[in-house]
């Protein structure tokens, strides 16, 4: 089965006739643990296909499928990782990874002992008890996946999550989410517009092309991974 099916998706902003068809009738499968990529230039329509599959936009046409049931609205099966700061700076770094167990009700013990496993993972031992001030941007972002991570979401969504980064942070935190995404296995789907970034951590590609006041079509590629 697959664990993120987009079917037939579509998105228009303002009313016909006028208005702007911003996702032109778009479909993808994304297949239980693998890790695609969607990438296109700036106004293809990426945003919008992100807050289509997050739930974030209620009208559109089509449907979102996660592990053969119709998503909608916001919802634990799929965890986001947003671009833009969404750490809580009056929370430790503890305290931000353990937010969502503290409101799916786990006893604090657990959700403690449930984020230092995240927080390991994204490899901010050690940074239980700071608060997201005292932390680089790239650690901030770390806490932030850590937080989505312990969701335990069916699939992860990143929205250009290292997109207000320097590049060699940037590519430090793709090598960390690549190395997290073999370790959990986790069905990810990345929204960028670096197609390095793409090609290096991706199973497979989709490419959004784009011409003014044309419908859009969708190329993917395949990549199979080097052996390591
Ligand atoms: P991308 O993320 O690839 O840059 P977007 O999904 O943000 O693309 O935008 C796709 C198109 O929809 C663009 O032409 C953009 O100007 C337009 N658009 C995005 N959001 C809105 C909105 N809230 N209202 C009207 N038009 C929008
Ligand atoms: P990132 O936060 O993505 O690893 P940064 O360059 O932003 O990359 O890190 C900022 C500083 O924090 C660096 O000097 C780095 O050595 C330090 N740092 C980052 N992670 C750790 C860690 N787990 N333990 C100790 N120092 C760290």
């Amino acid at each position: 089965a697959n664990d993120l099916e987009i079917c037939s998706v579509s998105k228009r902003y303002g009313d016909p006739p006028g208005g702007l068809l911003a996702v032109s009738d778009i479909s993808l499968n994304v297949r239980m643990g693998e890790f695609v990529s969607i990438i296109g230039p700036s106004g293809c329509g990426k945003s919008t296909l992100f807050g289509i599959i997050g739930g974030l936009l209620p009208d559109y046409e089509g449907e979102v499928r996660v592990g053969g049931r119709r998503h909608v609205g916001t919802h634990k099966d799929i965890g986001i990782v947003f671009q833009e700061e969404s750490t809580l700076p009056w929370r430790t770094v503890l305290a931000n990874v353990a937010l969502p167990l503290e409101i799916q009700g786990v006893p604090r013990a657990e959700r403690e002992e449930r984020a230092r496993h995240y927080i390991e993972l994204v490899g901010l031992t050690g940074f239980e008890n700071s608060r997201p001030v005292e932390l680089s941007g790239g650690m901030r972002q770390r806490t932030a996946i850590a937080r989505t991570l312990a969701f335990q979401p069916k699939v992860l969504l990143m929205d250009e999550p290292f997109g207000a980064l320097d590049e060699q942070t940037r590519l430090l935190l793709g090598d960390r989410v690549l190395a997290i995404h073999k370790e959990l296995k986790q069905t990810t789907l990345l929204i960028t517009h670096n197609i390095t970034e793409a090609v290096q951590l991706s199973d497979r590609v989709v490419v959004m092309s784009y011409r003014p006041g044309r419908v859009l079509r969708i190329v993917e590629i395949d990549l199979p991974r080097p052996r390591s």
